[in-house]
Parts: C-alpha cells; structure tokens; sequence
C-alpha cells in the first residue's frame, strides 16, 4: 500500500520504482471518498490528475531527471484560480465561474511538475474562523467530527490531516492557515507579506492577504516555499528575499536562539488553562536546550481584533463591490426596474450572511461622517503595531506564542454569533497586520483529545529563522 512520509523519501521511492506518481493519486483518491463526509474537496481533477501522472512515470522511465515537486500531490484552496477550473470561493456569487487564467502560484507549481488533484473547501471569500461560512457547508475536522476543522482555509488543513494529498495551499488574511492548522494538528505557514504572489488570488483584504501553505513535515512547506516565492510581474508587492532560493537545504540549525513570548498573551483570560500550561512548560523546556527566553510586554493586544475587523472589512467591500453580475458574479436572470435593482438582487442572492455583514461594516468605516473615526486611526494603530514590532525584534528573534485560545470548538457554537468568533483570531491577526511571517506548529494534545500547538512569529523576510526554529521544535516533540 501506498504510504507518504516526506516529499524526499516519495522522490527516493520513485526513482527506486519502489512506487509510481499513479499510485500516489490513486491512493488519494481512494482516500478522499472514503472519506468524503468530512467534505474537505469542492471540485476534484480525477482524470487530469491522473494523466499527469502517467506522464510522469513515462518521464522517468526516460530517465528525465526529477523537477522539485516531480509527481507531488497538491491541493488548493477554492479561492486560488486555475485556467478552465471552477472557481467559486465557496461562494454562490461565483457557483459557475471558471477561471481564465493561472494564479501564479498554480504557475509555480505545474511548472514543478506538481500535479494538482483539486480545491478544498473554505469559508466563503476566505471570510471566517470556522469554515461554517461555506456554501457547501462546514468541512470538519477528522479528529472529532462534531467540531469545526478551523477557517478560514478548513478544507486545506483537513485535507492534510487526513492525508487526502501530501501538501495544500490555503490563503491567510488574519490566520486562515495557521488557525486550522493548530485545530487540525498539522504545520501551516503564512509567509511575510509579498512573499508569495497574490496574482491569481481572489482577493479579500489585499494588504493583508497572503498565500499559505500545509504540509506534513518543515522540509515539504520549505521545498514548496521555495517554488511558489518567486519573483513575479503581475504583483507588484513582491519582494525578493535571498534567503528563499534554497531555503529546505538551510533548516538545520545548532543556533541558539532569543524567544520571545508576550505575557499579555499567555495571561489571557480567553487563553484555554491546559494551553496556557503547555505554552509556559515549552518555554522551559526551550530554556533547557539553551535559547534565551525573553518576556515582553505588549501593550496593544486589545487593539489587535479591532483593528483587523476595520481594515479588512474596508478593503473587502472595496474587493467585492466588483461582483455585481454583470462583469464579475452570480446574475439572478431576474427582470429589473432599473439598475440599482438588478445590483441589489444579485448581490442579495450571490453573498451569504458573513460577507454582507463585512461589506456593510466595510462601508461604514469608510463612508464620510466616520472614516477618520474608524479607517484613518486604524491605519494608525497599524503603524504603531509595525514600529512597536521592529522593537520587539531588537529583543528577540522569535516570539512564541499560542496560535488559537481553544481547541477546535463544536460545530454551531459560534456560529450565531459573530463576535466571539472575531476574538478567536486574536492571536493570529497580528502578523498580518504587521507583515510578519508566521507558522502553526503542531505540538500537543488536549486532555478533550485534540490537537494543538504554538505559533511562531519572526521579523519580516526572516523564514530562514523561523522555519529553522521549526525544524528545532518538530524534532524535539
Ligand atoms: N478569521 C479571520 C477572518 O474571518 C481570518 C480569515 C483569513 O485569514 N482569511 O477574517
């Protein structure tokens, strides 16, 4: 039977004839109907996938030598676009739209021989913390199946933990990656922002956004960092970073590194106690190998949510005021009066309940009598947040610290009511609103039986560090 460890050992394995790229799909396609209620997949590329496939172990036989991600199999989350594939952000806006086009990363990756088996599930414009928001309904999480796989990227973080694919890719506003990888007890990285290209990406809070990435081991996420950071015409945020280029060769590290952890976090009141407790005895345990354990002060983490919530629900109402059925989106075919009507109804029946109600905050924050009240000054904390954090990492060169307060929670919990779903991002929306990259490292499990672990969070263009600081605390655990 076929199993999966790491990419190197899969490429080892290959070229050995031990298995082929056939086998690989093949076996998560039975995977992925056997395990077809935790609903992780919208769309699947069977026949596609598995002539690529084909094509590759025909390559080999040729001896055609190994590109990086040669037979890897990959899935995207549903708001990433891949030429003459449905599209649809979980989305009834976009049930039909079929792509035109290949987002870069989809480039990158096919480029690498990749082979694409299908999109995963999400909340709808990547806009939740629980992936409840899908018009396909939640994905659930494979460890218990009465509670939510985490959002906004749910599909993705499940389709690695129950082994449907050997990598994913998801997209991270505020923690879509790294919050349904700690529920799901898989790695997940959100880069720094403009380290991978959002060309392609369908765009919910643009000077947030950020392509992130699943997987199974720190070396993989690396590889696959590697081939998606690449320079790119088509957006013009990217920033070149050196130290990407061979990046999964460097993660073996004897530094000795300065951790950082926030006691404003780890003494919050909404922080689960056994969490809390783990966080406090890895510190420790850290300290016991030698890195230096720094305490910091954060005086800003009331501030955090609500300036993520301003920011973002501005940018997305600027985002989706494009998808009025005309040009862009779901066209209720219905006959109008005028057209402020025909808007009206399409956009009633496109979006669901959670995107409205960001467009409509959105909206406020920026209309007139109350943009300087809410939009200007939370441009300012942002600031404030991005100088405090250059700060902070004069002190240190990690900080650790939880990824979520809970464990994954029971699906409908929080449905009803949006705000304290809102304060469950509030350990992850920091390094998005500061541009620092950041990854969820699984570590523990629960007494409830879940999974979860600790985020990490380095200064802006330092993945080198933190993806060796996390090859450290894989193999610790
Ligand atoms: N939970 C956050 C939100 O709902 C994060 C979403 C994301 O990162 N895409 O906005």
């Amino acid at each position: 039977m076929f199993t999966f460890s790491n990419i190197q050992q899969y490429h080892s394995d290959l070229k050995a004839d031990k298995i082929s790229c056939v086998n690989a799909v093949e076996f998560y396609f039975e995977s992925i109907n056997a395990n077809d209620k935790l609903n992780a997949f919208v769309t699947l590329f069977y026949d596609e996938a598995l002539y690529k496939a084909k094509q590759l172990d025909e390559n080999r036989k040729n001896n055609q030598p190994l590109k990086k991600l040669h037979g890897v199999v990959i899935a995207i989350k549903d708001v990433i676009c891949y030429k003459n594939h449905l599209v649809t952000a979980a989305s009834n806006m976009l049930s039909s739209y079929i792509s035109t086009y290949d987002a870069s990363v989809v480039k990158f990756l096919l480029e690498e021989d990749a082979i694409i088996i299908g999109t995963c599930n999400c909340d709808e414009f990547a806009m939740g913390s629980s992936n409840e928001n899908s018009v396909y309904g939640p994905t659930l999480n494979a460890k218990d199946q009465s509670k939510v796989s985490g959002g906004s990227s749910g599909g993705s973080a499940v389709a690695i933990q129950a082994k449907l694919c050997m990598i994913s890719l998801g997209s991270d506003t505020g923690g879509s990656v790294r919050q349904p990888a700690d529920f799901c007890g898989v790695i997940g990285l959100k880069p720094s922002y403009g380290t991978i290209s959002r060309y392609g990406l369908i765009a919910y809070a643009s000077s947030f956004d950020q392509i992130g990435i699943f997987g199974h081991t720190i070396q993989d996420v690396a590889l696959v960092l590697e081939v998606i950071s690449k320079k790119d015409d088509f957006d013009s945020t990217i920033c070149s970073n050196e130290q990407l280029a061979d990046i999964s060769n460097r993660l073996v590290s004897s530094v000795k590194f300065r951790v950082g952890f926030f006691k404003q976090f780890i003494e919050h009141p909404s922080l689960d106690k056994e969490i809390a407790s783990q966080i406090k005895n890895k510190l420790h345990q850290l300290k016991e190998m030698g890195h230096e354990i720094i305490e910091l002060e954060f005086k800003y983490l009331d501030f955090l949510v609500p300036t993520y919530y301003i920011l973002t629900a501005a940018e997305a109402s600027s985002n989706l005021s494009r998808y009025d059925g005309i040009r862009f989106g779901h066209n209720a075919n219905e006959t109008t009066k005028n057209l402020d009507e025909f808007y009206k109804l399409n956009r009633t029946s496109g979006f669901g309940k959670e995107v409205k109600r960001r467009i409509m905050l959105g909206n406020f924050v920026l209309s007139s009598g109350y943009f300087d009240a809410y939009y200007t000054k939370a441009q300012k904390v942002r600031q404030l947040l991005i100088d405090e954090t250059n700060n902070i990492f004069n002190q240190c060169d990690i900080i650790l610290s939880p990824t979520s307060p809970t464990t994954a929670f029971s699906i409908g919990e929080k449905f009803k009511d949006p705000l304290s779903m809102y304060l469950a991002d509030i350990f992850t929306v920091f390094a998005n609103l500061t541009g620092t990259p950041a990854v969820a490292i699984p570590q523990f499990e629960h007494s409830n039986g879940l999974p979860f672990g600790v985020q990490l969070i380095t200064k802006r263009n330092d993945e080198l560090t933190l993806l060796q600081f996390s090859n450290i605390l894989m193999q610790k655990n």
